[in-house]
């Protein structure tokens, strides 16, 4: 196929009507093939700059008329990107509030697009302690389906799955609302999943979900959860794989299922659905799929759960045929990683990709590897990408980003995204390390949000040191048989000097001088050499470790599920600014015990 043609059946040559779209999609879906998926994403990554120059073109074509690119100069003529580069600023989500605003309060006018945008996705939001606002358009439904086709034809090429199988999925459909506006607005995942095209899709890449749709969509999580639990042991022999979005996702899932088993098989035992699913749709989609007493496969539940030694290895006891548990593991997923393997014993664990709700970016093109080892390959027609350099100190360096194909190996880089629904040269917040070219596209290691920094004085840490600290501590724990559930940290400066305080919650009791052990190893974990020359000459106070109460990170994911995230994109936040009130309140108020670090005296 020439890269001509490639062209002509990848990027959408009429994106204006909506119902055009669909109707290309659903041709999509009903031809779907993996080694022309293969095939196509090998040729598109051997032309990767060419691509990324067609899809700016059409991206500023189709939102020639946008106020935001004329204002700067960009009309339907400017294709060639130094031009664009030149003429359009770096941004941030901050910079464009104010013309999302705009569109979420029902202003139609070409804003950041040609056209109104059908949605808006409400991004987790966990780590700046608000949601964003960020457009969802059609052209990011059919990028989020041929993400989704990509890295299923290349996982089903190692992992192979039963063609009338059905995959557990915990997805959740978090609340839609309209604006006052009159825009639908819901987080990325549900606009993805309330559009028309996703089962479709899900279908073609054998990806059916076990549980009903009033499942997905229903109002309460906690209900949903415990059916989707009670689905996948109802379809247990076809199921092929177990997903989540995210890692803590799976790993809450199993810890779910550790403290309900009995009633799930007590419900399968009897035909009967437990009292605690309450919501009607949910209740009656849930009754027909149990449809009578099922004793033979609650005793085998029941006998399977309970040969269990702490529950190792029990996805693949529940699902006997499942090739693999999938998931994005990498990133901040990482402190998951360690009880997933756990629960999912010899199956192996597969990377999903990288994206977010502004748009997918890479695909998982080498399923084989580890969590720690994943890599990703941008795919080159999903938006036009740039690289901003950022040094060893987490700074973006003063150079000016490069584009996709001008990537060095071994660089870190902060993502810069174009796409199709109004965002233009936005900077994701996300440092990613090239490691490698898949074709002419990098491959890219996921390394931390470049916001998430403990900082007090001339100390930078990241999110990704905090994880390093709070494993390299974990350890003096994993000795008493106890682990970490979740932890997230905060800077203290109401005293002085300011110190780091981070919160653990731990999965068991244990004397104070192990924990306070662990205190001081999370202190010495911190190898930035800032904060070791400032705990030493005591410009930063010793690190507090206070431990919490069990259920309370429990507590912090409600919160935000209450303001409107979703569960399945739920993110805990590894670092809570001072202007998060609320969650810093409910960690101070379940505080069990504290500890201050005797490391540097
Ligand atoms: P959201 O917009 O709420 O869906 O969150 C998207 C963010 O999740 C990205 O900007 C990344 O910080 C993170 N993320 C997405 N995919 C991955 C991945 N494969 N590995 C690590 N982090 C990821």
């Amino acid at each position: 196929m020439t890269i001509q043609s490639f062209l002509s059946l990848s990027l959408p040559r009429n994106c204006t009507a909506r119902s055009n779209n669909i109707r290309m999609l659903e041709k999509k879906v009903e031809n779907f093939n993996m080694n022309r998926v293969i095939d196509e994403f090998e040729e598109m990554t051997r032309n990767a700059d060419q691509v990324q120059k067609q899809t700016l073109k059409e991206i500023l074509h189709k939102n020639k008329s946008a106020i935001y690119l004329q204002n700067f100069g960009i009309n339907g003529n400017t294709t060639d990107p130094e031009a664009f580069k030149a003429l359009v600023p770096l941004v941030t989500d901050l910079d464009l509030e104010p013309y999302i605003k705009r569109m979420v309060d029902g202003d139609t006018s070409p804003i950041l697009t040609a056209l109104p945008v059908p949605a808006i996705s409400l991004s987790s939001g966990t780590s700046q302690g608000r949601p964003k606002f960020i457009p969802f358009t059609d052209e990011l439904m059919e990028n989020t389906l041929q993400l989704f086709r990509t890295a299923f034809a290349f996982r089903n090429r190692d992992f192979p799955i039963d063609d009338n199988g059905r995959a557990l999925q915990f997805i959740f459909s978090s609340k839609q609302y309209i604006s006052k506006g009159g825009v639908p607005v819901g987080t990325a995942t549900t606009n993805v999943y309330r559009n028309p095209n996703f089962k479709a899709g899900m279908k073609a890449i054998q990806s059916l979900c076990c549980s009903p749709d009033e499942v997905i969509f229903s109002p309460d999580v906690h209900q949903a959860l415990y059916c989707h639990l009670l689905s996948g042991i109802l379809f247990r022999d076809q199921v092929q794989y177990v997903f989540a979005s995210f890692a803590h996702g799976l790993v809450h899932a199993f810890r779910t299922f550790e403290q309900l088993w009995e009633e799930v098989v007590t419900d399968i035992e009897d035909g009967v659905l437990s009292s605690r699913i309450t919501v009607p749709s949910v209740r009656t989609a849930m009754a027909k799929l149990l449809s009578g007493p099922n004793p033979e496969l609650a005793e085998t539940i029941r006998t399977k759960c309970m040969s269990l030694s702490n529950w190792y290895g029990l996805i693949p006891a529940l699902f006997p045929n499942a090739k693999y548990v999938y998931g994005i593991m990498t990133g901040s997923m990482e402190p998951y990683v360690k009880k997933l393997r756990h629960y999912a014993g010899e199956l192996p664990l597969v990377s999903h990709d990288y994206g977010s709700s502004e748009g997918w970016i890479a695909a998982n093109v080498k399923p084989r590897l580890s969590p720690e080892e994943a890599t990703f390959a941008v795919v080159p027609n999903l938006g036009y990408f740039e690289f901003l350099p950022v040094s060893e100190t987490g700074e973006t360096e003063q150079e000016p980003p490069v584009g996709l194909t001008e990537v060095k190996i071994g660089q870190e880089y902060e993502v810069v995204i174009t796409n199709y629904a109004g965002l233009y040269r936005y900077r994701l917040g996300d440092v990613v390390k090239i490691v490698g070219f898949y074709n002419k596209t990098p491959q890219l290691k996921f390394i931390c949000r470049r916001n998430l920094i403990l900082s007090i004085n001339i100390d930078k840490n990241t999110e990704r040191d905090l994880q390093m600290s709070v494993e390299s501590a974990a350890k003096r724990l994993a000795e008493e048989k106890i682990e970490v559930i979740d932890f997230s940290s905060h800077v203290d400066v109401s005293t002085e000097p300011g110190h780091y305080v981070i919160y653990w919650e731990i999965s068991g009791e244990t004397e104070d001088d192990v924990l306070q052990d662990c205190c001081n190893c999370l202190d010495k974990g911190f190898i930035d050499a800032g904060y070791m020359s400032s705990r030493k000459c005591k410009t930063i106070g010793a690190l507090e470790l206070r431990v919490v109460e069990r259920g309370t990170f429990r507590k912090v994911q409600e919160h935000f599920l209450g303001l409107g995230s979703s569960a399945g994109q739920f993110k805990m936040p590894r670092c809570v600014k001072p202007n998060n009130v609320k969650v810093l309140q409910i960690l101070c108020d379940n505080v069990v015990s504290r500890f201050f670090s005797t490391a540097f005296e």
